[in-house]
Protein backbone atom coordinates (compact mmCIF):
# COMPACT_ATOMS: atom_id res chain seq x y z
CA UNK A 1 0.00 0.00 0.00
CA UNK A 2 1.34 3.32 -1.39
CA UNK A 3 -0.01 6.68 -0.13
CA UNK A 4 0.01 9.18 -3.34
CA UNK A 5 -1.21 12.55 -3.39
CA UNK A 6 -3.67 13.93 -6.58
CA UNK A 7 -2.86 17.90 -6.66
CA UNK A 8 -4.24 20.94 -8.71
CA UNK A 9 -2.69 23.63 -7.96
CA UNK A 10 -4.41 27.27 -9.42
CA UNK A 11 -2.81 31.01 -9.32
CA UNK A 12 -4.56 31.43 -5.41
CA UNK A 13 -5.36 27.63 -4.51
CA UNK A 14 -3.99 24.34 -4.11
CA UNK A 15 -6.79 21.41 -3.63
CA UNK A 16 -5.43 18.11 -2.83
CA UNK A 17 -6.46 14.17 -2.40
CA UNK A 18 -4.64 11.85 -0.50
CA UNK A 19 -4.81 7.85 -1.77
CA UNK A 20 -4.12 4.60 -1.05
CA UNK A 21 -2.81 2.66 -4.09
CA UNK A 22 -3.48 0.90 -5.63
CA UNK A 23 -6.66 0.34 -3.62
CA UNK A 24 -7.60 3.94 -4.91
CA UNK A 25 -9.23 4.57 -1.40
CA UNK A 26 -9.56 8.24 -0.44
CA UNK A 27 -7.71 9.05 2.71
CA UNK A 28 -8.16 12.89 2.84
CA UNK A 29 -9.22 15.87 0.75
CA UNK A 30 -8.91 19.37 1.00
CA UNK A 31 -8.31 22.95 0.11
CA UNK A 32 -6.48 26.34 0.62
CA UNK A 33 -7.63 28.81 -1.06
CA UNK A 34 -6.95 32.97 -1.00
CA UNK A 35 -3.59 32.38 -1.28
CA UNK A 36 -1.83 35.46 -0.83
CA UNK A 37 -3.91 36.90 1.86
CA UNK A 38 -3.92 37.39 5.35
CA UNK A 39 -7.70 35.75 5.63
CA UNK A 40 -7.20 32.68 3.06
CA UNK A 41 -9.15 29.59 3.61
CA UNK A 42 -7.45 26.43 4.81
CA UNK A 43 -10.30 23.10 4.35
CA UNK A 44 -9.52 19.26 5.17
CA UNK A 45 -12.16 16.58 5.34
CA UNK A 46 -10.70 12.78 6.71
CA UNK A 47 -12.52 10.03 7.77
CA UNK A 48 -15.70 11.54 8.79
CA UNK A 49 -14.84 14.50 9.70
CA UNK A 50 -13.85 18.24 8.19
CA UNK A 51 -12.50 21.55 9.41
CA UNK A 52 -12.11 24.85 8.05
CA UNK A 53 -9.89 27.29 9.33
CA UNK A 54 -9.69 31.28 8.72
CA UNK A 55 -5.91 32.14 8.77
CA UNK A 56 -2.72 33.93 6.98
CA UNK A 57 -1.35 31.85 3.73
CA UNK A 58 1.20 34.03 2.02
CA UNK A 59 2.35 31.69 -0.58
CA UNK A 60 2.06 28.22 -1.61
CA UNK A 61 4.55 26.49 -0.07
CA UNK A 62 2.93 27.82 3.33
CA UNK A 63 -0.17 25.98 2.00
CA UNK A 64 1.79 22.68 1.44
CA UNK A 65 3.23 23.27 4.99
CA UNK A 66 -0.54 23.51 6.07
CA UNK A 67 -1.17 20.00 4.10
CA UNK A 68 1.57 18.34 5.62
CA UNK A 69 0.77 19.32 9.52
CA UNK A 70 -2.92 18.61 8.99
CA UNK A 71 -2.23 15.49 7.94
CA UNK A 72 -0.01 14.40 10.42
CA UNK A 73 -1.94 16.13 13.13
CA UNK A 74 -5.20 14.17 12.29
CA UNK A 75 -3.36 11.08 12.13
CA UNK A 76 -3.82 10.73 8.33
CA UNK A 77 -0.05 10.00 7.94
CA UNK A 78 2.35 8.67 11.14
CA UNK A 79 5.28 10.63 9.01
CA UNK A 80 5.83 12.07 5.70
CA UNK A 81 7.75 9.70 4.30
CA UNK A 82 4.53 7.61 4.23
CA UNK A 83 3.88 10.20 0.96
CA UNK A 84 5.96 8.38 -1.89
CA UNK A 85 4.70 10.52 -4.71
CA UNK A 86 2.90 13.29 -5.41
CA UNK A 87 0.71 14.16 -8.51
CA UNK A 88 0.29 17.45 -10.71
CA UNK A 89 -2.34 18.72 -12.63
CA UNK A 90 -1.00 20.62 -15.45
CA UNK A 91 -3.65 22.27 -17.97
CA UNK A 92 -1.27 22.89 -20.95
CA UNK A 93 1.66 20.02 -22.32
CA UNK A 94 1.57 21.74 -25.55
CA UNK A 95 3.06 19.41 -28.21
CA UNK A 96 5.94 17.89 -26.00
CA UNK A 97 3.74 15.67 -23.92
CA UNK A 98 1.16 12.42 -24.79
CA UNK A 99 1.16 11.34 -21.32
CA UNK A 100 1.95 11.70 -17.72
CA UNK A 101 5.81 12.91 -17.07
CA UNK A 102 8.26 12.80 -14.47
CA UNK A 103 8.75 15.97 -13.38
CA UNK A 104 12.75 16.85 -13.63
CA UNK A 105 14.42 19.25 -15.33
CA UNK A 106 13.49 19.01 -18.68
CA UNK A 107 9.76 18.59 -17.49
CA UNK A 108 10.05 21.77 -15.40
CA UNK A 109 11.74 23.61 -18.48
CA UNK A 110 8.76 22.61 -20.89
CA UNK A 111 5.80 23.29 -18.66
CA UNK A 112 7.40 27.05 -17.99
CA UNK A 113 8.45 27.12 -22.09
CA UNK A 114 4.40 26.68 -22.24
CA UNK A 115 3.20 29.62 -19.76
CA UNK A 116 2.62 31.88 -22.74
CA UNK A 117 -0.32 29.53 -23.58
CA UNK A 118 -1.57 29.14 -20.74
CA UNK A 119 -0.34 32.06 -18.32
CA UNK A 120 -2.88 31.56 -15.20
CA UNK A 121 -2.38 27.66 -15.19
CA UNK A 122 1.11 27.08 -15.87
CA UNK A 123 2.59 29.40 -13.82
CA UNK A 124 0.44 28.31 -10.83
CA UNK A 125 1.09 24.67 -11.47
CA UNK A 126 4.87 25.62 -10.98
CA UNK A 127 4.99 27.46 -7.99
CA UNK A 128 2.76 24.41 -6.71
CA UNK A 129 5.31 21.81 -7.51
CA UNK A 130 7.97 23.87 -6.19
CA UNK A 131 6.52 24.25 -3.18
CA UNK A 132 5.82 20.46 -3.06
CA UNK A 133 9.56 19.78 -3.58
CA UNK A 134 10.62 22.13 -0.53
CA UNK A 135 8.74 21.25 1.81
CA UNK A 136 8.63 17.06 0.62
CA UNK A 137 12.13 17.26 -1.31
CA UNK A 138 12.44 13.19 -1.78
CA UNK A 139 8.87 11.90 -3.38
CA UNK A 140 8.11 11.57 -6.45
CA UNK A 141 6.61 14.59 -8.50
CA UNK A 142 4.82 13.66 -11.62
CA UNK A 143 3.32 15.95 -14.05
CA UNK A 144 -0.36 15.03 -15.46
CA UNK A 145 -1.22 17.05 -18.38
CA UNK A 146 -4.74 18.00 -19.48
CA UNK A 147 -3.66 17.86 -23.00
CA UNK A 148 -2.03 14.76 -23.17
CA UNK A 149 -5.19 12.73 -23.83
CA UNK A 150 -5.84 14.93 -26.83
CA UNK A 151 -2.21 14.26 -28.45
CA UNK A 152 -3.87 11.71 -30.92
CA UNK A 153 -5.46 14.03 -32.66
CA UNK A 154 -5.07 14.07 -36.36
CA UNK A 155 -3.27 17.65 -38.32
CA UNK A 156 -6.80 17.90 -39.76
CA UNK A 157 -8.22 17.82 -36.62
CA UNK A 158 -5.66 20.08 -35.05
CA UNK A 159 -4.52 22.42 -37.44
CA UNK A 160 -5.85 25.78 -37.31
CA UNK A 161 -6.31 27.72 -41.11
CA UNK A 162 -4.06 30.92 -40.35
CA UNK A 163 -0.83 30.82 -42.15
CA UNK A 164 0.89 27.39 -41.36
CA UNK A 165 4.25 29.52 -40.64
CA UNK A 166 2.42 31.03 -37.49
CA UNK A 167 1.31 26.99 -36.76
CA UNK A 168 4.97 25.98 -36.82
CA UNK A 169 6.47 28.69 -36.03
CA UNK A 170 4.65 29.68 -32.26
CA UNK A 171 3.00 26.30 -32.11
CA UNK A 172 -0.60 27.55 -32.65
CA UNK A 173 -2.92 25.05 -33.09
CA UNK A 174 -5.91 22.84 -30.96
CA UNK A 175 -4.69 21.13 -27.85
CA UNK A 176 -8.17 20.53 -26.46
CA UNK A 177 -8.62 20.60 -22.36
CA UNK A 178 -10.03 18.14 -20.00
CA UNK A 179 -8.51 15.22 -21.40
CA UNK A 180 -7.64 13.61 -17.48
CA UNK A 181 -11.41 13.70 -17.69
CA UNK A 182 -12.52 12.68 -21.22
CA UNK A 183 -9.74 9.96 -20.86
CA UNK A 184 -11.51 8.73 -17.12
CA UNK A 185 -15.07 8.58 -19.15
CA UNK A 186 -13.68 6.49 -22.15
CA UNK A 187 -12.30 3.73 -19.94
CA UNK A 188 -15.68 4.16 -17.58
CA UNK A 189 -17.84 3.83 -20.99
CA UNK A 190 -16.50 0.77 -22.02
CA UNK A 191 -18.52 -1.19 -19.77
CA UNK A 192 -22.04 -0.32 -21.69
CA UNK A 193 -19.99 -1.08 -24.89
CA UNK A 194 -18.97 -4.76 -24.20
CA UNK A 195 -18.85 -7.29 -27.68
CA UNK A 196 -18.35 -3.70 -29.90
CA UNK A 197 -14.75 -3.81 -31.68
CA UNK A 198 -13.80 -0.17 -32.40
CA UNK A 199 -15.98 1.75 -29.35
CA UNK A 200 -17.02 5.05 -30.93
CA UNK A 201 -17.93 7.53 -27.80
CA UNK A 202 -18.49 10.83 -27.52
CA UNK A 203 -18.21 12.09 -23.72
CA UNK A 204 -19.55 15.75 -22.52
CA UNK A 205 -17.73 16.90 -19.83
CA UNK A 206 -20.23 19.80 -18.98
CA UNK A 207 -19.65 22.40 -16.01
CA UNK A 208 -18.60 25.94 -15.60
CA UNK A 209 -16.14 24.74 -18.21
CA UNK A 210 -16.80 22.35 -20.92
CA UNK A 211 -15.89 20.42 -23.29
CA UNK A 212 -16.78 17.51 -25.87
CA UNK A 213 -14.79 14.92 -27.25
CA UNK A 214 -14.88 12.62 -29.88
CA UNK A 215 -13.16 9.11 -28.90
CA UNK A 216 -12.29 5.78 -31.49
CA UNK A 217 -10.56 3.06 -29.84
CA UNK A 218 -9.69 4.73 -26.68
CA UNK A 219 -8.29 7.67 -28.36
CA UNK A 220 -8.95 10.99 -28.99
CA UNK A 221 -9.74 12.04 -32.66
CA UNK A 222 -11.20 15.28 -31.95
CA UNK A 223 -12.51 17.86 -29.05
CA UNK A 224 -13.69 21.25 -28.65
CA UNK A 225 -12.01 23.22 -27.09
CA UNK A 226 -8.94 24.87 -29.10
CA UNK A 227 -5.25 26.04 -28.62
CA UNK A 228 -7.27 27.63 -24.87
CA UNK A 229 -10.18 26.49 -22.88
CA UNK A 230 -12.07 29.33 -24.62
CA UNK A 231 -12.92 27.55 -27.71
CA UNK A 232 -15.54 25.21 -28.51
CA UNK A 233 -19.11 25.27 -26.40
CA UNK A 234 -20.33 27.55 -24.95
CA UNK A 235 -19.76 27.97 -20.93
CA UNK A 236 -20.70 29.55 -17.51
CA UNK A 237 -18.30 32.87 -18.64
CA UNK A 238 -16.72 31.73 -22.17
CA UNK A 239 -18.13 32.17 -25.60
CA UNK A 240 -16.63 29.23 -27.06
CA UNK A 241 -16.61 29.60 -30.33
CA UNK A 242 -16.63 32.55 -32.17
CA UNK A 243 -16.30 33.85 -35.94
CA UNK A 244 -12.88 35.62 -35.33
CA UNK A 245 -13.89 38.86 -36.85
CA UNK A 246 -15.91 39.55 -33.64
CA UNK A 247 -12.94 40.40 -31.79
CA UNK A 248 -11.91 43.02 -34.58
CA UNK A 249 -14.96 44.72 -34.49
CA UNK A 250 -15.89 44.84 -30.56
CA UNK A 251 -12.63 46.01 -30.14
CA UNK A 252 -13.55 49.15 -32.77
CA UNK A 253 -17.35 49.72 -31.62
CA UNK A 254 -16.07 49.58 -27.43
CA UNK A 255 -12.68 51.19 -27.83
CA UNK A 256 -11.29 48.49 -25.50
CA UNK A 257 -8.37 46.61 -26.57
CA UNK A 258 -7.78 43.14 -27.93
CA UNK A 259 -6.85 41.99 -24.31
CA UNK A 260 -9.98 43.53 -22.41
CA UNK A 261 -11.97 41.55 -25.26
CA UNK A 262 -9.91 38.70 -24.64
CA UNK A 263 -11.05 38.68 -20.84
CA UNK A 264 -14.52 40.00 -21.91
CA UNK A 265 -14.75 36.80 -23.68
CA UNK A 266 -12.79 34.91 -21.01
CA UNK A 267 -14.90 36.08 -18.24
CA UNK A 268 -18.18 37.79 -18.81
CA UNK A 269 -19.81 35.80 -21.98
CA UNK A 270 -21.29 32.56 -22.23
CA UNK A 271 -23.91 32.07 -19.46
CA UNK A 272 -23.10 34.99 -17.84
CA UNK A 273 -23.15 37.30 -20.81
CA UNK A 274 -26.44 36.12 -22.97
CA UNK A 275 -28.72 35.35 -20.00
CA UNK A 276 -26.97 38.32 -17.66
CA UNK A 277 -28.03 36.82 -14.77
CA UNK A 278 -25.42 34.08 -13.74
CA UNK A 279 -22.43 32.44 -14.68
CA UNK A 280 -23.92 29.18 -12.96
CA UNK A 281 -26.83 27.26 -15.00
CA UNK A 282 -28.58 26.45 -11.86
CA UNK A 283 -28.90 30.40 -11.78
CA UNK A 284 -30.36 30.58 -15.27
CA UNK A 285 -32.91 27.28 -15.84
CA UNK A 286 -34.37 28.98 -12.54
CA UNK A 287 -34.92 32.15 -14.53
CA UNK A 288 -36.03 30.20 -17.55
CA UNK A 289 -38.76 29.03 -14.99
CA UNK A 290 -39.61 32.50 -14.44
CA UNK A 291 -39.88 33.26 -18.19
CA UNK A 292 -36.76 35.58 -18.33
CA UNK A 293 -35.77 35.62 -21.93
CA UNK A 294 -32.50 36.38 -21.74
CA UNK A 295 -32.06 33.54 -19.10
CA UNK A 296 -34.26 30.98 -22.33
CA UNK A 297 -31.84 32.38 -25.17
CA UNK A 298 -28.60 31.52 -23.23
CA UNK A 299 -29.88 27.80 -22.21
CA UNK A 300 -31.27 27.57 -26.19
CA UNK A 301 -27.87 28.81 -27.52
CA UNK A 302 -26.01 26.29 -24.87
CA UNK A 303 -28.33 23.10 -25.67
CA UNK A 304 -27.72 24.01 -29.35
CA UNK A 305 -23.93 23.94 -29.02
CA UNK A 306 -23.64 21.01 -28.01
CA UNK A 307 -25.89 19.20 -30.05
CA UNK A 308 -24.11 20.79 -33.25
CA UNK A 309 -21.11 19.20 -31.78
CA UNK A 310 -22.55 16.14 -30.69
CA UNK A 311 -24.00 15.57 -34.31
CA UNK A 312 -20.30 16.87 -35.93
CA UNK A 313 -18.62 14.10 -33.98
CA UNK A 314 -21.09 11.55 -34.80
CA UNK A 315 -20.14 12.33 -38.15
CA UNK A 316 -16.19 12.55 -37.38
CA UNK A 317 -16.25 9.34 -35.64
CA UNK A 318 -18.43 7.39 -38.27
CA UNK A 319 -21.51 6.76 -35.73
CA UNK A 320 -21.39 6.84 -32.09
CA UNK A 321 -21.61 3.78 -30.04
CA UNK A 322 -22.22 5.77 -26.43
CA UNK A 323 -22.59 9.39 -25.09
CA UNK A 324 -21.49 10.52 -21.87
CA UNK A 325 -22.70 13.38 -19.87
CA UNK A 326 -20.49 13.92 -17.05
CA UNK A 327 -19.33 17.27 -14.83
CA UNK A 328 -21.47 19.77 -12.73
CA UNK A 329 -24.00 20.87 -15.30
CA UNK A 330 -23.91 17.13 -17.03
CA UNK A 331 -24.19 15.18 -14.10
CA UNK A 332 -26.85 17.38 -12.12
CA UNK A 333 -28.66 18.79 -14.46
CA UNK A 334 -31.80 16.30 -16.06
CA UNK A 335 -32.73 19.38 -18.00
CA UNK A 336 -29.87 19.65 -19.62
CA UNK A 337 -29.06 16.32 -20.24
CA UNK A 338 -33.01 16.07 -21.57
CA UNK A 339 -33.05 18.91 -23.76
CA UNK A 340 -29.59 17.61 -25.71
CA UNK A 341 -31.23 14.16 -26.15
CA UNK A 342 -34.34 15.64 -27.49
CA UNK A 343 -32.65 18.65 -29.73
CA UNK A 344 -30.23 15.00 -31.13
CA UNK A 345 -32.97 12.11 -31.13
CA UNK A 346 -34.59 13.19 -34.52
CA UNK A 347 -31.01 12.91 -36.65
CA UNK A 348 -29.33 10.13 -34.20
CA UNK A 349 -31.99 8.14 -32.90
CA UNK A 350 -31.36 8.57 -29.29
CA UNK A 351 -33.81 7.99 -26.61
CA UNK A 352 -33.75 8.23 -23.01
CA UNK A 353 -36.07 7.20 -20.10
CA UNK A 354 -36.82 10.40 -19.21
CA UNK A 355 -38.34 9.62 -15.95
CA UNK A 356 -35.02 7.46 -14.64
CA UNK A 357 -33.39 10.93 -16.07
CA UNK A 358 -35.01 13.21 -13.95
CA UNK A 359 -34.46 11.22 -10.63
CA UNK A 360 -30.88 10.92 -11.17
CA UNK A 361 -27.93 13.33 -9.58
CA UNK A 362 -24.22 13.01 -9.82
CA UNK A 363 -24.44 9.72 -10.19
CA UNK A 364 -23.71 6.60 -12.90
CA UNK A 365 -26.77 5.65 -14.45
CA UNK A 366 -27.43 4.21 -18.61
CA UNK A 367 -30.27 6.65 -19.18
CA UNK A 368 -30.79 5.47 -22.91
CA UNK A 369 -33.92 3.11 -23.67
CA UNK A 370 -32.83 -0.20 -25.69
CA UNK A 371 -34.66 0.73 -28.75
CA UNK A 372 -32.05 4.09 -28.49
CA UNK A 373 -29.88 3.69 -31.33
CA UNK A 374 -26.58 5.30 -29.87
CA UNK A 375 -26.57 4.26 -25.98
CA UNK A 376 -26.50 7.30 -23.85
CA UNK A 377 -24.93 7.47 -19.44
CA UNK A 378 -24.12 9.82 -16.51
CA UNK A 379 -20.92 9.32 -15.30
CA UNK A 380 -19.60 11.25 -12.29
CA UNK A 381 -16.25 12.21 -13.56
CA UNK A 382 -12.78 11.85 -11.49
CA UNK A 383 -9.60 13.60 -12.74
CA UNK A 384 -7.82 13.05 -9.44
CA UNK A 385 -8.04 9.30 -9.17
CA UNK A 386 -6.81 9.42 -12.80
CA UNK A 387 -3.64 11.69 -11.61
CA UNK A 388 -3.44 9.15 -8.66
CA UNK A 389 -3.36 6.19 -10.88
CA UNK A 390 -0.94 7.65 -13.50
CA UNK A 391 1.62 8.99 -10.27
CA UNK A 392 1.44 6.08 -8.68
CA UNK A 393 2.60 3.95 -12.07
CA UNK A 394 5.22 6.04 -11.88
CA UNK A 395 6.19 5.19 -8.13
CA UNK A 396 5.42 1.28 -9.37
P1 LIG B 1 -17.98 22.02 -12.47
O1 LIG B 1 -17.21 23.10 -13.15
O2 LIG B 1 -17.89 20.70 -13.17
O3 LIG B 1 -17.73 21.92 -11.00
O4 LIG B 1 -19.51 22.44 -12.61
C1 LIG B 1 -20.02 23.53 -11.91
C2 LIG B 1 -21.33 23.95 -12.52
O5 LIG B 1 -22.28 22.88 -12.49
C3 LIG B 1 -22.01 25.05 -11.74
O6 LIG B 1 -21.54 26.31 -12.12
C4 LIG B 1 -23.43 24.87 -12.13
O7 LIG B 1 -23.65 25.67 -13.28
C5 LIG B 1 -23.57 23.43 -12.55
N1 LIG B 1 -24.52 22.68 -11.71
C6 LIG B 1 -24.27 22.05 -10.55
N2 LIG B 1 -25.41 21.48 -10.09
C7 LIG B 1 -26.38 21.75 -11.00
C8 LIG B 1 -27.78 21.45 -11.10
N3 LIG B 1 -28.42 20.72 -10.18
N4 LIG B 1 -28.45 21.93 -12.17
C9 LIG B 1 -27.84 22.65 -13.09
N5 LIG B 1 -26.54 22.97 -13.06
C10 LIG B 1 -25.81 22.52 -12.03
Amino acid sequence: MVKVMAVNAGSSSLKFKLYEMPEEKVLCSGNAERIGHEDAIFGIKWADQSEKKILPILDHARAVELVVQAMLEKGIVKNMNEIKAVGHRIVQGGKYFSHSELFNKDTEDKIESLIPLAPLHNKAHLVGFRAFKKILPDVVNVAVFDTAFHQTMEPQDYVFPIPYEYTEKYDCRRYGAHGTSHKYLSEMGLKYLEGIKHPRIISCHIGSGASITAIKDGACVATSMGLTPLGGIMMGTRTGDLDPSVMNYLCKCTGKSVEEMYQIFNKQSGFQGVSEVSNDSRDVLKACDEGNEKAILANKLFIRRIADYIGQYYVRLGGADLIIFSAGIGENSARTREEVCEAISEALGVKINKELNSSIRGKEALLSTNDSKIKVAIIPTDEEVMIARDTFSFYK
